[in-house]
């Protein structure tokens, strides 16, 4: 299997496999690029088919990091870590003790959190072993998951994402169509139910699902026909490639704001998008609530200072909008722009970044 030649390699600094066959851990950590900082992005563990795409995956999100802390204006670097594995049934303490000892190895390259399929009770047990984790800070708003954060964001994003699209602020009587009611989307769910949205909503466990129907009033879709319900915003807040080809041939929003990560299955889909018609709003731009919450961890600055850095996710949004509409081109290229500009040049840091924040690593 290829690493170097994979098409989703894109000159990453360093790919760690990691094997314990006593405790069952199979993972990989991929460090994208540290120009601005130390690397750091959530541990995802995913039942994946095959190790290829579990090395797809890790190659993909640990880049996507490097572009959304820079986005963001953190001094962070990207990565990520993937096990393989169900985190429903092969999760165990031993397991998690033993991939912080591995991340300990790397002496702070790479710093890890919550992601898909791990939680802060998980990243207590993995800082037993290193002390290069996050998302563990009890003492905050929420106990340490980036989660609440990450909804924020993206419910900061979809308000500027319809004030541009549909020229309005206001939610109420607006539908929006929900993939994935996790940590993040049950977050989202919230918030919309709150602005007095109308949700649609879809997961493939029943208990997520009956969730978001009893305690918010949603109408639930099976999985498949989530893209083409009749709603003004689709959010996708399950996991990646979601769109394709073929979910686009089906969607009647017209906006696409959600927190899942790699939302675009190729990058061709970008342009797709804007031939649509359809306002996307970059998932790293939108999703980056999260990792702000985790930075902000570790900097011991207010809530009040994370709560402001998350709005402005609305601003960046705005900025790419027009851009985009300015210079006739999709969304994704000019968030990649300003992202590049920023990670690559990193002596340009001080102008660029309008942050005071100092992470403590
Ligand atoms: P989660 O595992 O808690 O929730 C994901 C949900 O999607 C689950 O309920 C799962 O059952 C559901 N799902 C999976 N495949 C589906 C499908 N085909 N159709 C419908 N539902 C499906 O994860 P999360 O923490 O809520 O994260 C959601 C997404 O947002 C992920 O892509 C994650 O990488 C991204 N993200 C999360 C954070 C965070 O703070 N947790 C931050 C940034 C980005």
């Amino acid at each position: 299997m290829s690493v170097f030649s994979h098409l989703e390699f894109d000159n990453h600094q360093q790919v760690v496999f990691i094997s314990d066959e006593a405790v069952g851990l199979k993972a990989i950590i991929a460090v994208h690029n540290t120009n601005l900082g130390p690397s750091l992005g959530g541990c995802r563990m995913w039942p994946y088919a095959s190790d290829s795409d579990a090395i797809a995956d890790v190659l993909r999100l640990s880049k996507g990091m490097t572009y959304k802390s820079a986005i963001a204006g953190l001094p962070l670097g990207g990565g990520k870590c993937v096990i393989i594995g169900d985190h429903r049934r092969q999760k165990t303490p031993q397991l998690l003790r033993a991939l912080g000892q591995q991340i300990e190895n790397l002496s702070g390259s790479y710093i890890t959190a919550e992601d898909s399929g791990t939680c802060v009770a998980d990243m207590q047990i993995i800082s037993q072993t290193t002390q290069y984790v996050s998302g563990v800070q009890e003492n905050t708003l929420h106990k340490g998951d980036p989660s609440p954060s990450t909804a924020l964001g993206v419910f900061v994003g979809i308000k500027a994402a319809i004030h541009y699209q549909l020229n309005t602020l206001d939610l109420s009587g607006l539908t929006i169509a929900v993939q994935g009611i996790g940590n993040v989307g049950f977050h989202l769910c919230q918030y919309l139910k709150a602005a007095g949205a109308n949700l649609i909503v879809a997961d493939i466990f029943a208990d997520n699902v009956n969730r978001a129907v009893s305690q918010l009033g949603a109408k639930a879709v099976p999985s498949n026909e989530i893209y083409s319900v009749d709603a003004d915003v689709f959010a996708p807040c399950a996991m990646g490639g979601s769109l394709n080809i073929e979910s686009l041939s089906k969607m009647r929003a017209t906006v696409i704001a959600g927190a899942a990560n790699n939302q675009l299955a190729r990058p061709e889909v970008a342009k797709l998008l804007q031939q649509k018609g359809i306002l996307y709003a970059p998932d790293y731009v939108i999703n980056a609530g999260g990792i702000l919450d985790i930075a902000y961890q570790r900097s011991g600055a207010s809530l009040a200072a994370l709560n402001t850095h998350i709005e402005r996710i609305g601003d960046t949004l705005t900025e790419i909008f027009v851009r985009a509409e300015q210079s006739n081109t999709s969304t994704d290229l000019v968030a990649n722009q300003l992202a590049e500009e920023i990670f690559q040049r990193p002596d340009l840091q001080t102008t660029n970044s309008t942050n005071n924040i100092t992470i403590n690593l």
